[in-house]
């Protein structure tokens, strides 16, 4: 029996050579070094002689592979390259709300939080309910801070990119300190409410590590400005 090849040679197609007639091999050659979202990632285009008509893409580091069978035609691979990066965006923003959030949305972010996790603590059984919650350059040693006094939460820009459920524990941290100024046990039992703070700060670790940042712990203890 006439067996079909199992892959014909991958074709690779840069993201920058698509379409404005630079050259393709510079494509390849350029490193990604600036991650910035609303750069288009470099894409590599695999063409299978056992696909017939599905199309799928993941993403292999900064890499978007986008598979099409090998019979599609140039304008097709255009067309299924485009909708793999406009719905691998869509899907980030979902996971990664920080990206696009305002500080209104910070503050609204941080309201559902604490009626979700916390205990309230006012007399009229509220819940701790910060002044201002607000985006902040991106801090040397940490990720968010919060001044009880004044009852103001600042989170760094760096947060932007990590998935919802990171900012959530960074945010559920900074309300605990609006009541719990110290890293005591109050503390830490108050902050224990929002379920996934362990994995969350793991996923923190990596991150300072990975970008060689001095940043342990969520924070400083507030007032302590360091
Ligand atoms: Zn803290």
């Amino acid at each position: 029996m006439l067996r079909k090849p199992k892959h014909l040679p991958h074709h690779r197609t840069g993201a920058a050579q698509r379409g404005d007639g630079r050259d393709e091999g510079a494509a390849y050659a350029r490193p990604v070094a600036d991650p910035r979202p609303a750069e288009r990632p470099e894409v590599e285009v695999r063409r299978s002689a056992r696909r017939r008509r599905t199309v799928s893409w993941r993403r292999e580091g900064a890499t978007v592979v986008v598979n099409i069978p090998a019979s599609m035609s140039r304008a097709e691979e255009r067309h299924w390259v485009d909708e793999a990066l406009r719905r691998l965006e869509r899907s980030d923003a979902r996971r990664r709300p920080g990206r696009r959030a305002g500080d209104a949305d910070l503050a609204a972010r941080a309201d559902a939080l604490a009626r979700a996790h916390l205990d309230p603590i006012t007399p009229d059984g509220g819940w701790p309910r910060p002044e201002s919650v607000r985006w902040t350059r991106p801090m040397r040693t940490r990720w968010a801070s919060c001044t009880p006094s004044e009852g103001t939460i600042r989170v760094s820009e760096r947060l932007r990119e990590v998935p919802g459920w990171v900012l959530d524990h960074v945010l559920v941290h900074e309300l605990v300190h609006l009541r719990e100024p110290h890293h005591g046990p109050a503390f830490r039992a108050a902050e224990a409410a929002y379920p996934r703070g362990e994995r969350a700060i793991g996923y923190l670790e990596g991150l300072a590590a990975g970008a060689g940042l001095e940043i342990t712990g969520t924070d400083d203890e507030p007032g302590d400005e360091g």
